[in-house]
């Protein structure tokens, strides 16, 4: 007999879903089916046939194709009730039991309990991990059971005992540690289910296995951004704000148009509303002006043949009418009549028509835009007054260095104060990200794993600056690989080399990261150009940086084989043309040449020296973010 032979699976559905708003849990959808179907799935393989225990939505249950055991204590009494019912209806030697919202349970769940079970003789055995430096997680609803053990349980339920380990001192209950938390995460809340909802995230390895040459420590620019762009995801949380407080943040759906805009075929001028057909091919012609339109104020008038309207800018196009002539070229013969000279207008001049701007059903703006101060004018021309947004990015950053002192602390000797905060800061504030300043963590191995937990509960993302250079990265390195999936890299670029990024988890909770190097210009350049693109994804837009080119005043030394970003300063040259010269010292250290400059001069990796008067590439400050 093989060894899932002798084990029932039993999947725990028989909550009420308080947590998530009185839904049934197991029936929530979750990557296209149930989050129980998810779990059965995975169960099957494992064990001789499975059961539902659930006491509501039977029927649908049922539907999934297998038997479906309502407790036998009345009142929604929890696991424990569950798995009695499972234990009397089983018919192997054990039950295995598995709640419905652990969609990614492990595989070899069955055979690892039941193979410590054995080892130790004991009547139950439940799961349980243990992530480095972390206190023990038992999970007991994961829990392989002899069912002979039913009437110790059920005594324990009549005396009222409803603790998953309050019956373990009758029975021998043994942990059984697994090394995936993550498996055993259960889903509460339908913020959770969504924000899981999303295609799994590649591995760092599968990614990089696309690139042909791929060499950390000699990475081409335009490669760290590609893996970056392949590797990370996008939140997909949507919420509907008014459409002022739209402003700069990302469109989570199309808007599309209900109605035409305009309404109605209407003026481009102030003059006067005429038949094309009355215009005089040679000479001159009267018209009669049989009344007048003020925008908004629509006036049922059909000219007849010689007959014109007086129209204001905006009214509406009468019937009959298809050109405007502007008051300005017409001879006034008092107010009843005008005179149009031959030449001066031809039909279909000046009309705006119904839906020019928009027609309805039409995409008035798509998704992933940034929302600008023209799209709210646009959505508000619609009559719209909520839109959908992606919900904001959260990014936690800190800085790393003992030699760093926040401001308001004495500078005392060999100490810096932390710029890298302030400038990261205003960055992530222009990207229009919910931000969580950590503050300065020491150079120590302990804070460092301790910060990056904690930034990894409470954030999206995360940016750190320092300690990734060469001689800093060692310990950081081994806490960052253990915490996750994180590569470090050596850029072929100027300033800012080293570059840790990866995405890191810590009690179920995972963010990406991206580990800065400490230099205050270097921590700038990477961020414009690593991470400004990859959060931007995460937030779902999509906002590629614009180069310009210009003309180089002078000439700049430029090794090929890496990518230098020289800081700049645009200016309209001699001849009209953009013209940049390249701000004093270009030092990675140097912040002053950030400030004072206003665009970088992008030298790319196969260019050579620069001669006075060459065409460089350049990004603007302005607008950048
Ligand atoms: P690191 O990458 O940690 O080796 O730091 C490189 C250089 O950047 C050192 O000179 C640091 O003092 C400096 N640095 C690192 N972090 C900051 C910061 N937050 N503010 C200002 N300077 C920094
Ligand atoms: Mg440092």
């Amino acid at each position: 007999m093989t060894q899932q032979a002798s084990i029932s699976g039993l999947i725990l559905a028989g909550g009420r879903g308080t947590r998530m708003g009185q839904v049934d849990k197991g029936l929530q959808p979750f990557r296209g089916k149930t989050m129980a179907a998810h779990v059965l799935e995975r169960l099957a393989p494992q064990v001789a046939s499975v059961a539902i225990n659930a006491n509501q939505n039977l029927d649908t249950y049922a539907a999934l194709g297998v038997p479906v055991w309502p407790d036998d204590l009345a009142g929604f009494a929890g696991p424990l009730a569950g798995m009695e019912a499972g234990m009397r209806r089983c018919q192997t030697e054990f039950l295995l039991t598995a709640p419905c919202d652990s969609p990614f349970l492990p595989p070899d769940l069955a055979a690892r309990l039941l193979a410590a079970l054995r080892a130790q003789d004991a009547g139950l055995a439940f799961a349980m991990t243990q992530e480095p430096g972390r206190r023990p997680q038992p999970h007991p609803v994961f829990c392989l059971v002899k069912a002979s053990l039913l009437p110790i349980l059920s005594q324990y339920l009549a005396e009222g005992g409803r603790r998953m380990d309050g019956w373990y001192k009758d029975v021998k209950a043994i942990e059984v540690r697994f090394e995936d938390a993550d498996a055993f995460r259960n889903i509460n809340t339908l913020d959770e289910l969504h924000s899981l909802d999303t295609p799994r995230a590649p591995r760092l390895a599968e990614v990089t296995s696309c690139l042909s040459g791929y060499d950390p420590d000699a990475l081409p620019v335009k490669d760290a951004q590609r893996i970056i762009r392949a590797f990370v995801q996008p939140v997909r949380a949507v919420e509907q704000v008014a459409l002022r407080a739209a402003l700069g943040r990302v469109l989570a759906r199309d808007i599309v148009s209900p109605i035409d805009v305009p309404a109605h075929d209407n003026s481009a001028m102030d003059g006067y509303a005429l038949r094309g057909d009355d215009l005089p091919a040679e000479g001159q012609t009267r018209l009669a002006v049989i009344g007048t339109v003020y925008a908004g104020k629509p006036m049922d008038v059909a000219p007849g043949p010689g007959q014109c309207v007086r129209i204001m800018t905006g009214g509406v196009m009468p019937a009959g009418c298809d050109s405007v002539i502007p008051q300005e070229f017409v001879a006034d013969e008092g107010t009843d009549a005008i005179v149009v000279a031959a030449g001066v207008l031809k039909a279909g001049d000046n009309r705006r028509f119904a839906g020019e701007d928009l027609k309805a059903g039409s995409a008035a703006l798509r998704e992933g835009k940034i929302i600008r101060p023209a799209d709210l004018g646009l959505v508000a021309s619609l009559g719209i007054a909520e839109v959908p947004v992606r919900r904001r990015l959260r990014v936690a950053f800190f800085s790393t260095g003992d030699e760093l002192r926040s401001i308001g602390q004495p500078l005392d000797e060999g100490s810096v104060y932390d710029s890298n905060r302030y400038t990261i800061y205003g960055m992530l504030e222009r990207l229009g990200c919910d931000i969580v300043d950590m503050g300065i963590v020491r150079d120590d191995p302990a804070a460092l794993e301790e910060a990056l937990r904690s930034a990894c509960e409470n954030a999206d993302a995360i940016i750190t600056s320092g300690g990734v250079s060469v001689g800093a990265a060692d310990y950081t390195k081994q806490i960052m690989a253990r915490l996750g999936d994180v590569t470090f890299w050596k850029i072929g670029m100027r300033p800012g080399r080293p570059l840790a990024f990866g995405r890191i988890a810590s009690n179920g909770h995972g963010a990406f990261l991206f580990g800065l190097p400490g230099n205050p210009v270097a921590v700038m350049v990477s961020f414009y150009f690593f991470a400004r693109e990859a959060l931007l994804r995460m937030m779902g837009a999509d906002a590629p940086l614009p180069l310009l080119r210009a003309r180089s005043a002078g000439a700049i030394r430029k090794k090929p084989g890496r990518t230098e970003y020289q800081r700049g300063v645009l200016t309209h040259g001699e001849d009209g043309m953009p013209q940049v010269r390249i701000t004093g010292s270009q030092g990675s250290g140097i912040l002053r040449s950030m400030s004072e400059a206003n665009c970088m001069v992008v030298l790319h990796d196969g260019q050579g020296n620069v001669a006075a008067g060459d065409m460089v590439d350049v990004l603007m400050f302005e607008g950048l973010v």
